[in-house]
């Protein structure tokens, strides 16, 4: 069967940035689990993924826009070093990615300077302003079950867990 609304789709990506190396891969793991037409993953991604079928190999650019968004002027912050959520083993320096507390929960951050206490970062996303590239092999399509129709999610292996 074909991708449509109510799908469950099972496949494997690689996520680059586009004439970049790759960022992020299922492959060698579990591959991702989503249903499909309930915005479970990157609206640029679930619009490519419609009409493809098992075993379909292809790929996906993404524009900022419908990636990770475009970059923000004046995203910079000046935090205290403990408020940090996550922080990388060792001395903090520029470039890093830190996670920052914040009211939506942890969000990613590079950092740009260290001081002593505090640490300014810079709060776009490491991937605003970047078109992505996501290289996707569909490994099965299903119809969702009742109870993931009703969840709005997919269950079971790379899916969701109860
Ligand atoms: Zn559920």
């Amino acid at each position: 069967m074909n991708i449509e609304k109510n799908s469950v789709v099972s496949f494997h990506y690689r996520l680059s940035e586009v004439g970049g190396e790759e960022l992020e891969s299922t492959h060698g793991d579990e591959p991702s689990l989503y249903l499909h037409g309930y915005q479970n993953i990157m609206p640029g991604l679930e619009q490519a993924m419609l009409s493809k079928a098992e075993g379909d190999i292809f790929s996906a650019t993404l524009a900022p826009a419908q990636a990770y968004g475009e970059r923000r002027e004046n995203a910079k912050q000046r935090v205290s070093l403990k408020h940090l959520a996550n922080k990388p083993k060792g001395k903090l320096k520029p470039g890093d990615i830190v996670g920052l507390n914040t009211a939506e929960g942890v969000k990613q951050a590079t950092v740009v300077k260290v001081g002593l206490k505090n640490v300014d970062v810079d709060n776009n996303h490491p991937l605003a302003g970047k078109s992505i590239q996501f290289d996707i092999e569909i490994l099965s399509v299903r119809e969702a079950s009742g109870e993931e129709l009703e969840h709005g999610h997919a269950h079971g292996v790379g899916g969701h867990q109860h």
